[in-house]
């Protein structure tokens, strides 16, 4: 009950803001005008920030890899909740062919990280490869839009030539679901140069939930740059 109260609230709260300020929200495509914002107020207020950079402890996310990859940082902006705000933004940029979002939450995150010490050395914002045929359908790969935003704000560089994914082959694709999980090892491979003198390399992508894909990528390349700092950001974290 209190619930549809609410969301009627924001419907309500959404058209009267809709008729005083026309401008199209990223999230919600509602139209509104506050200024330069890019996000309306209503889906602003249900974005859930992890603040993590506040935080000086272990966060959740450090601790889903400990004993698995050793990371120098871990960040996420956001929480993943389902039906929250962070759900639509993951939505419309994978499927809404919506990547303006992703360079709006992408900036986000680098004016974070430009304030936390332990990314300051980062050299490489690495994006986690979509496949190919995926980012031929998508247009983009969201990974790299994020990293675009991030590049942006804080004046690191983006490095995609670091990182590819292998195609797939007809046999892989005609094994079963159990056997393609266990080639997610073999998907990922290293292109490009192998010293490049990076030192800190921040690999980054939209989502993090069983951390599978992440520990993937950063153990090929912890095997290419053995002295590197290795750390992650993605935009939101599932809890
Ligand atoms: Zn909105």
């Amino acid at each position: 009950m209190s619930l549809n109260f609410s969301s009627n609230f924001n419907k309500w709260t959404r058209d009267l803001l809709h008729v005083l300020y026309p401008q199209t929200c990223l999230i919600c495509k509602y139209e509104y005008n506050q200024s330069k914002l890019a996000i309306c107020p209503i889906c602003s207020s249900e974005l859930a920030y992890t603040n993590y950079e506040d935080y000086p402890e272990e966060t959740n996310l450090d601790k889903l890899f400990w004993g698995r990859v050793n990371l120098e940082g871990t960040y996420a902006l956001l929480r993943f909740k389902q039906e929250g705000s962070t759900q639509k933004i993951l939505h419309e940029l994978k499927y809404r062919s919506n990547p303006e979002v992703g360079i709006h939450f992408g900036k986000e995150i680098g004016s974070k990280l430009k304030n936390m010490t332990k990314f300051s050395d980062v050299d490489a914002l690495i994006p986690v490869p979509l496949h190919p045929k995926k980012e031929f359908i998508r247009g983009y790969n969201q990974a790299e839009v994020i990293c675009k935003g991030i590049a942006e704000s804080s004046g690191k560089t983006l490095r995609k030539d670091l990182l590819k994914r292998i195609s797939f082959t007809e046999s892989q694709t005609k094994k079963g679901k159990t056997s393609r999980w266990e080639n997610m090892q073999n998907r990922f491979k290293i292109q490009g140069i192998k010293s490049t003198g990076l030192k800190h390399l921040l690999v980054v992508d939209d989502v993090v939930t069983t951390g599978s894909t992440l520990e993937t990528c950063v153990r090929i390349l912890r095997e290419e740059f053995p002295e590197a700092k290795i750390s992650i950001a993605v935009l939101a974290v599932a809890e």
